[in-house]
């Protein structure tokens, strides 16, 4: 068992050891890569310092680490019932995230963010949520430093999953369906698309338009950027520890990918070995078919907003304004990778497959009857993929070493399982000629070669 004294005192930034680092995010209108300066109305300091940094190693305040002992190190759990279950040579392992008291990986970087505004004087914090995770993981890290939020979350999941409210509500946090009427900009799109179930890029336009209102408040954002890939390498250093007292070493390590912050999360640490000690290792991103930005999108710089107030940013996208079917998975309906990720992908250290809603559903049932853990639907996605590798190790008759995240549990996404087991949930393939639409608009925003 890997004690608390065990857990990492530092974050691993991967970008130190990239051959070819990840293009700068550019301002929108002069196509010049943004500063510091540009980025501190929006963010803290402090982690627009570490979104721009090329520094190896990031050292975790004391506060930090204090926060994370109360659910750090978590488990790395082999699962024995689900290999028994697949009779699969295959070892598979997990990495539990879902024991963090909101059940999902997101207040790995929830806690810091909110500590390094806090540390600066900020009074006010806005974000946004797709499933509810990420405002919930705010809630509670705001809440520990005294500070107040607003969260803006994606109206379907706010219909779709009402405790996920009450959760964020329960912890302190203000939160409004989004689009909302409490900004301009969500007004605008009330308007433009009377009815519309709302998207993380909606939501993320309503919150950043708030922090630049007001000299008090910053954002904050729970995926994509470098700084919360940072925060989540955690996740893998602690792997790469545990795994190291079972003996075994990785084949391949997978998770699922919304803006891609537990898959860098568990797999950037290993990727090091990679990058500076010649390791053969795959890494799979597992994506929903219906939001298919790693395998069928396009590397192009795109705002990571719908409205056009974030930076351009170098990433593989579906269009900013791509609006994803209203899958389950609420997490992973996101229109674009993060830079990181995407430079990754497109230099093959990555490789992305996806995967239809009932099937991921029918894995995490699985999982859920061999393991007893419940998993977050976003969560099933790195499950099915895993489940995928088990089974081609069993047709190939080869022992092999799989660990993947299980970003989160379930239980409070009951209503998705509801439909999966009544046969009513519904798979979603995105028409090819709706991808190359919503990439066309972006064309224009290309900065000159
Ligand atoms: C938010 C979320 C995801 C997707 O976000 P990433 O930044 O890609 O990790 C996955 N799983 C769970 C449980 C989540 O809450």
């Amino acid at each position: 068992m890997l004690s608390e004294d065990d857990m990492p005192k530092q974050w691993y930034n991967v970008v130190a050891d990239m051959v070819n680092k990840p293009l700068p995010p550019l301002h929108p209108k002069t196509k010049k890569p943004v500063t510091l300066e540009d980025m501190t109305p929006i963010f803290a300091r402090e982690l627009v310092r570490q979104e721009m940094t090329t520094e190896r190693w990031i050292d975790i305040p004391d506060e930090v680490r204090n926060l994370y002992r109360i659910y750090r190190p978590t488990p790395l759990v082999r699962a024995s019932g689900l290999e028994k279950a697949l009779d699969t040579p295959a070892k598979i392992y997990f990495k539990n995230e879902s024991v963090s008291p909101v059940g999902s990986h997101k207040l790995n970087s929830a806690i810091p963010q909110a500590y390094f505004n806090k540390i600066e004087g900020v009074k006010h914090i806005t974000t946004e949520t797709g499933a509810g995770q990420w405002g919930s993981a705010m809630s509670i890290a705001c809440k520990h430093f005294g500070l107040d939020l607003k969260v803006y979350m994606v109206r379907v999941s706010y219909e779709q999953k009402p405790y996920r409210k009450s959760v964020m509500q329960t912890y302190g946090a203000q939160v409004f369906a989004s689009p909302s009427d409490t900004t301009e900009i969500g007004r605008i799109m009330r308007q433009q698309f009377p009815g519309t179930a709302g998207s993380l890029g909606m939501a993320i336009s309503e919150a950043v338009e708030e922090a630049l209102k007001d000299d008090d408040t910053r954002y904050t954002l729970g995926s994509v950027l470098n700084h919360v890939m940072l925060h989540q390498t955690i996740i893998g250093l602690e792997a790469e520890k545990q795994l190291e007292m079972t003996g075994d070493y990785p084949d391949v390590i997978i998770a699922c990918f919304g803006g891609g912050s537990n898959f860098g999360g568990i797999t950037l640490p290993f990727l090091r070995h990679k990058l500076t000690g010649g390791k053969d290792i795959r890494l799979i991103a597992a994506e929903p078919a219906s939001c298919p930005k790693l395998t069928r999108g396009e590397f192009r710089y795109d705002f990571g907003d719908t409205e056009g107030y974030t930076p351009l940013l170098p990433m593989y996208t579906l269009g900013h304004d791509f609006e994803p079917a209203s899958i389950h998975a609420g997490g992973l309906r996101y229109h674009g990778a993060g830079s990181i990720v995407s430079q990754l992908l497109k230099d093959g250290y990555v490789e992305a497959r996806d995967v239809l809603q009932t099937d991921t559903f029918k894995a995490g049932i699985l999982f859920a009857q061999s393991e007893g853990i419940i998993p977050a639907p976003e969560s099933t996605h790195a499950i099915a993929v895993a489940i995928q590798e088990a089974l081609k190790a069993k047709e190939e008759g080869k022992e092999k070493v799989i660990l993947f995240n299980l970003s989160g549990h379930g239980l409070i996404d009951m209503m998705a399982y509801d439909k999966y087991l009544s046969g009513n949930l519904e798979n979603y393939e995105v028409p090819q000629s709706t991808i190359a639409k919503s990439i066309e608009k972006i064309e224009g925003l290309q900065p000159e070669k």
